[in-house]
């Protein structure tokens, strides 16, 4: 490839931006002024092209004055008397936010708190409860490692065995798997929305009414898919879903997760997490446990109110874009991912390892080289931060309001010279 043709490259990718509507809100976030467009400025402290916003997102520029003013005002003014004032309310009001502009779920389901480990642990203790007579947890061999830990760690506290579905590395769940699975043993299923290793993004609507047939109850990981993919869980008639917010919710390192329970189910689910701040009437303070009813049974302790404070931004900004047109710019990038790749990566042996069908992908892309331990960290020094996935997987993840297609072209060009370059 000649150098004009790599400049090209940079070209098109300039044109799309321009092209792009949504691409004025990338000026909203933190950083993005100190990348160095289209430029290769080598620096560990400038951050050339940051495609590892599906780990952590970019935080907007309104969140330092806003976590400022939380301190000097709500925090520091208003002092214990915050609590009654407004935080109690935050978990469901915030989740509501989220609820109306990424989950296609009316109010009343969603709550934030906890992390998505132990909302995960929670949600599916619950739900294996309320199926007493059942004996077996569903889930896939390429889930992500906290999701494989805790249903090994439920099923040997409850007496329950396994049933590990063997999912191909560069696909996920398929219905047809699922459905060769459950049966009337089943008590729970847990499934990633979107695989976080290959980007596969399964069918939520088909795989839930399969679990249902069986009887059985659907705890969804969103994880990879909240904030990028749209979501109808309502209209899916989705039991349980537990997602993160630190990923394309920009809510910041160890923000709190979200859960969501359809209505109905809510008054069945029994938490086993049970703490003061589930109870009934939590400040009555009184003897034994009585669960509140509605999503506050789903809380534990005292609710995590610094945490929640950033996603809520970006919460507001997705449903100012809208998520469809979000779900199209990172249909966008991730095309041309691919297409670049095949261009400028796949004659130097790189192997794209996620679905070709932009309908069956989320909003990140793997590449597999032997080389690709080594190039990440070269890469990490030059402010080129995509991440590795052992044993060969460079994630290019776009975080649809915040990746640039010039930001991505420039990444790509970054990986190609590395592996060009010669080891050590
Ligand atoms: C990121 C991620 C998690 C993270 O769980 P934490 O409790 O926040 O560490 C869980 N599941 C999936 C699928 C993820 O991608």
């Amino acid at each position: 490839m000649s150098d004009q043709q790599l400049a090209h490259v940079l070209e098109r990718a300039a044109q799309l931006d321009a092209d792009d509507h949504l691409a004025v809100y990338r000026e909203l976030f933190v950083g993005v002024d100190a990348a160095a467009e289209g430029g290769a400025a080598a620096s560990a402290d400038v951050v050339v092209s940051y495609l590892d916003g599906n780990s952590l997102g970019r935080p907007l520029k309104t969140v330092g004055p806003l976590l400022a003013a939380f301190v000097e005002g709500a925090w520091g003014g208003r002092l214990i008397r915050g609590w009654d004032e407004q935080w109690m309310r935050l978990p469901t009001l915030i989740a509501d936010e989220l609820a109306a502009a990424c989950l296609g779920a009316a109010s009343g389901q969603t709550l934030i708190g906890d992390s998505t480990t132990v909302l995960l642990y929670k949600m599916l203790r619950a739900c294996a409860a309320a199926r007493p007579d059942r004996t077996e947890i569903v889930v896939d061999t390429d889930n992500f490692p906290t999701d494989r830990y805790l249903v090994e760690g439920i099923a040997a506290e409850r007496g329950l065995t396994v049933r590990w579905i063997t999912t191909a590395p560069d696909s996920g769940l398929t219905t047809d798997q699922l459905a060769a699975a459950v049966g009337p043993q089943t008590a729970v299923v847990l499934v990633s929305h979107v695989a976080y290793r290959s980007g596969y993004l399964t069918d939520l609507a088909e795989l839930t009414s399969i679990a249902h047939e069986a009887g059985a109850l659907v705890v969804w990981d969103l994880c990879h898919s909240v904030g990028s993919v749209p979501l109808e869980l309502d209209a899916a008639n989705v039991d349980v879903a537990v997602g993160c917010t630190y990923k394309y919710l920009n809510g910041g390192p160890g923000s709190p997760a979200f859960v969501y329970v359809r209505r109905d189910l809510q008054g069945e689910l029994r938490q086993p997490v049970q703490g003061w701040f589930g109870h009934a009437d939590p400040f009555a303070m009184g003897p034994g446990y009585e669960p509140a009813a509605g999503m506050a049974r789903f809380q534990s302790g005292t609710p995590p109110v610094i945490g929640m404070l950033a996603m809520r931004e970006m919460i507001a900004l997705i449903g100012q874009a809208g998520i469809h047109s979000v779900r199209a710019k990172s249909v966008a990038l991730t095309e041309f991912t691919i297409e670049l790749t095949d261009e400028l990566l796949t004659p130097l042996g790189v192997v794209i390892t996620s679905p070709q069908d932009a309908g069956r992908r989320g909003s990140h892309v793997t590449l597999d080289h032997p080389e690709f331990r080594r190039v990440v960290a070269e890469l990490w020094q030059q402010g080129v931060l995509p991440d590795f996935r052992a044993p060969f997987g460079l994630r290019v993840g776009l975080s649809p309001l915040s990746t640039s297609f010039t930001e991505l072209a420039t990444g790509l060009l970054a990986v190609r010279a590395a592996l060009q370059s010669p080891a050590g």
